[in-house]
């Protein structure tokens, strides 16, 4: 795929929703060219994004077809209450062989079979009364013509598209393709993004980390967060936290449409990668949003790739991945739409919320049929992982100088 980047580049920290914006724009030029195709093995598609349309081999369905067990016949008959001659059975794979359905007449019919000419309705079993070789209708319901018939077409017709490329494929999808004959797919070639964690006290998960050092767990929650959207990380080894570090660790990339940093790019003294990408010759769109956790997010574009820098601290790393890479990510794999998944939900208490910044705090979401309710996980700010793997989703908190009282519908940004 040729890079390529919007010119009216435009740094600084920008409203949650500008950012949003920001990124919406440049997935939109990326969609103006597509990823390269591979064929696949049908179930191997799950999860990929459909790059040539599935059409409807044949009309769908091919023959009217009954959704019910009962008996085919003319409506107008049963409405008269007189009773039909059973004719014979007709079971699903079979075609009636007979002379059409006339008037007094009726087929015992299967559930998937063919409803033969000359009959307008399937009378479901439930709802007639056998008497030797005859049925009648019993009860006082009026059958109507066309009931419990699915005409032949009626679903699609032969050539039309049943999924249009750019879809990832679900079950649902896969269903689709096997029906109408697909045993191998066309599929857009997964992106592979670069993961490169920054920070002297990272050592890596195999390794017992002396007290003040770190696990590097960003590299794996961003890989994990990767393979979920469908994409393939390349995990690069950390770099230290030394601009002839990092700036060889990024000159290292080969063959990605994105590089994820992490760590470095808030204020401190030693957080040096938008130093770094800027002697790179980097592009910045924003150099921060307003949101919490996450606000010293960073995003641009190399010569040949786009970057984010994300927040060292791992709550940070994960929803600003969700936010923001996501669905960048979701463009550059072809996908016609894509990005995080929101939802509405009732917090279960009181809930504070901030002026100047949109909050995303770890909470539960319980789901149940008279709607979700949300309650946020006590945590101890953006680096608390163990309250965070309690979590299922992100409450949102919008930016207002506020309390939103027990019971008020928010939004939560689902994982
Ligand atoms: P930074 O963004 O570099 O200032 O880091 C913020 C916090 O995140 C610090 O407490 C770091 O130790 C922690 N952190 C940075 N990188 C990682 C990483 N790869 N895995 C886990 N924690 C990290
Ligand atoms: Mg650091």
């Amino acid at each position: 795929m040729s890079t390529v980047f919007d010119s009216g580049a435009s740094a600084g920290v920008v409203h949650y929703q500008e950012a949003i914006e920001i990124i919406r724009d440049q997935a939109e030029l990326l969609r103006r060219s597509q990823p390269a195709k591979e064929e696949v093995p049908l179930l191997d598609s799950l999860g990929r994004v459909l790059a040539s349309p599935i059409l409807a081999d044949r009309d769908q369905p091919p023959f009217p077809r009954s959704t019910r067990d009962g008996y085919a016949c003319i409506a107008a008959d049963l409405v008269s209450r007189r009773p039909l001659r059973i004719l014979g059975q007709l079971r699903a794979g079979e075609t009636w062989q007979g002379p059409p359905v006339r008037s007094g007449e009726a087929i015992e019919i299967m559930t998937g079979a063919p409803v033969p000419d000359g009959a307008d309705c399937v009378v479901m079993v439930e709802h007639t009364l056998l008497d030797g070789s005859h049925i009648r209708l019993a009860g006082d319901r009026t059958p109507h013509p066309g009931e419990n018939i699915v005409l032949a077409g009626a679903e699609a017709k032969a050539g039309a598209v049943i999924v249009p490329a750019g879809t990832r494929l679900a079950p649902p999808q896969i269903a689709a393709a096997a029906a109408c004959g697909y045993s191998r797919i066309s599929v857009f070639q997964k992106p592979r993004v670069a993961v490169l964690a920054t920070g002297d006290e990272l050592v890596s998960i195999q390794d017992i980390p002396l007290t003040h050092q770190i696990r590097n767990s960003n590299s794996e929650s961003l890989a994990a967060q990767i393979r979920l959207a469908g994409a393939d990380p390349i995990v690069l080894p950390p770099a230290r936290d030394h601009l002839g570090s990092i700036a060889d660790s990024i000159r290292s990339v080969e063959g990605c449409g994105l590089l994820l940093l992490s760590g470095g790019v808030s204020m401190g003294k030693y957080d040096l990668v938008e130093q770094v990408l800027d002697s790179l010759g980097a592009k910045f769109f924003f150099t921060g949003a307003k949101i919490q956790p996450g606000r010293p997010v960073v995003f641009g574009h190399l010569p040949s790739l786009y970057f984010f820098g994300l927040p060292g601290n791992p709550v940070s790393t994960l929803v600003t991945f969700s936010l923001f890479v996501s669905p960048l990510l979701a463009a550059l794999s072809g996908e016609a739409a894509g990005g995080p998944r929101f939802a509405l939900a009732r917090v279960a208490h009181e809930a504070r919320c901030t002026s100047s910044v949109t909050r995303f705090l770890p909470a539960q979401v319980n789901d149940s049929i008279e709607g979700a309710s949300v309650t946020i996980v006590p945590w101890q700010g953006s680096g608390d992982l163990a309250s965070t793997a309690s979590a299922n989703a992100f409450a949102v908190l919008p930016d207002v100088d506020e309390a939103l009282p027990a019971g008020s519908l928010i939004s939560v940004l689902l994982l």
